[in-house]
């Protein structure tokens, strides 16, 4: 049988990518936020309330061996595990250590991204030389260390040749443990997995495997392209086929090289006055945030750049938690980025610039429960109005009234408290 394309094919050596995922994070988060009460408890349950209302967030391992699972009603949880204590989920430190994360992780290669609050991948390929040719192994035991010993977190890091196998490798390291697959094992190492073990894999289609007979891996990978199109389509065919053999070529995100989008704009006269210049900034995020939509693009990092008088450039980014792609998400962090360099340098300004990095075609993280729990910055109506907006403009070849975008920016940030 011929087999599907496998897109492009690799020049060098294998990669050596890095999954790295946080140990129960909120439950380490709850523990950081009051050691005095937590410190050295082990049965653990974050979210809901002692009084058994709600459904728990994240369980310690402790209570995991009670049959304890996230998403389990809290009552039903207190029954299996009585000595529990229940804490609030600790949003602020989860927020705070997901940014340390990013930031240690963004030390040990530049191609190095978060998949989600408590998950980041980092690919080490040609850093052998900078790690004195060490096993993969190795290097991945000495960034676990790093990290706990900067953020106060213990991980587990799987690795392996490409993203997909490193993270269900991952599962095997777990708590605080370390599990590669060697280069060419990965099919092999796929092939000793149940199909509910491929990420991806939910509910639903798992249920249409099973009620096609398909109830294990070397079922799964028995069936042709052809016939997995037959029943699911030809993209998710492509998809599982490739999926169920450990094939994935996918880029870090942020990889170097990967693509971004700008807009920037040099004015007639220079300006100094910040309330001007966030309404010239707001038109760069209106353009850039536009093309990023029609591209069907999301972005995590956003970029603010000023030039000034003297020809110097300065600018400010951030990267987010979750991915974005509305004018209102984007023009309120840009202009927090602007905020920070006029505190810093308040002289007038010749050009200012927005740019978006970090490009996906998903707004997803790959583990939405998780991320579910962190408030995202941007929600379903967000979305709709950009998008009402850019039939608008389409229409009518002009934006809308900046105020309005303005406005609403002001509303919104009064409800996130
Ligand atoms: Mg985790």
């Amino acid at each position: 049988m011929a087999a599907p394309s496998l897109g492009p094919q690799l020049k060098a050596g294998p990669r050596r990518i890095l999954h790295v995922d946080v140990d129960a994070m909120f439950v380490q988060c709850a523990v950081l936020a009051d050691p005095e009460r937590l410190g050295g408890v082990d049965l653990i349950l974050v979210g809901g309330s002692p009084s058994g209302r709600g459904v728990v967030t994240s369980a310690s391992y402790g209570c995991r061996a009670y049959g304890v699972r996230s998403a389990m009603p809290t009552a039903t949880a207190l029954r299996l595990c009585p000595d529990a204590t229940v804490v609030k989920v600790p949003g602020e430190m989860v927020r705070t250590k997901s940014r340390a994360l990013a930031s240690s992780i963004a030390d040990w290669s530049p191609v190095a991204a978060m998949a989600s609050v408590d998950e980041a991948y980092i690919d080490l390929t040609g850093t052998e030389g900078l790690h004195r040719n060490e096993p993969l192994v190795e290097t991945a035991r000495r960034i676990q260390r790093d990290l706990k010993e900067r953020t106060g977190l213990d991980v587990s890091i799987g690795g392996a040749a490409n993203r997909l196998v490193a993270k269900m490798a991952t599962s095997f390291a777990k708590p605080a443990g370390v599990y590669v697959v060697a280069p060419g094992e990965e099919e092999a190492f796929v092939a000793s997995l149940q199909p509910e073990d491929l990420i991806g894999v939910g509910p639903a289609l798992l249920a249409s495997l099973r009620r096609r007979g398909i109830v294990d891996m070397t079922s799964l990978r028995a069936l042709d392209v052809e016939t997995m199109a037959a029943w699911w389509g030809p993209d998710r065919a492509r998809w599982l086929w490739r999926r169920c053999r450990g094939i994935d070529e996918g880029p870090i995100r942020g990889r170097e090289g990967a693509k971004s989008i700008s807009s920037e704009t040099t004015f007639p006269r220079d300006v100094s006055d910040l309330g001007e210049l966030e309404r010239l900034l707001l038109g760069r995020v209106v353009s850039v945030a536009g093309s990023l939509r029609r591209q069907g693009y999301y972005a995590r990092t956003i970029t603010v750049k000023l030039r000034y008088a003297d020809f110097r450039d300065r600018s400010r980014s951030r990267t987010l938690v979750d991915s974005v792609q509305s004018d209102r998400v984007i023009f309120s962090v840009a202009r927090e980025l602007l905020g920070d360099l006029r505190r810093h340098n308040e002289r007038p300004v010749r050009l200012i610039g927005v740019s978006l990095t970090g490009l996906s075609d998903s707004p997803e993280p790959e583990q939405q429960s998780l991320i579910a729990l962190v408030p995202p910055r941007e929600n379903a109506r967000d979305r709709a109005l950009s998008a009402a907006v850019d039939r608008i403009r389409d229409k009518h070849g002009r934006v809308i009234a900046p105020g309005s975008v303005l406005a609403d920016q002001r509303r919104s940030r009064e409800g996130d408290g």
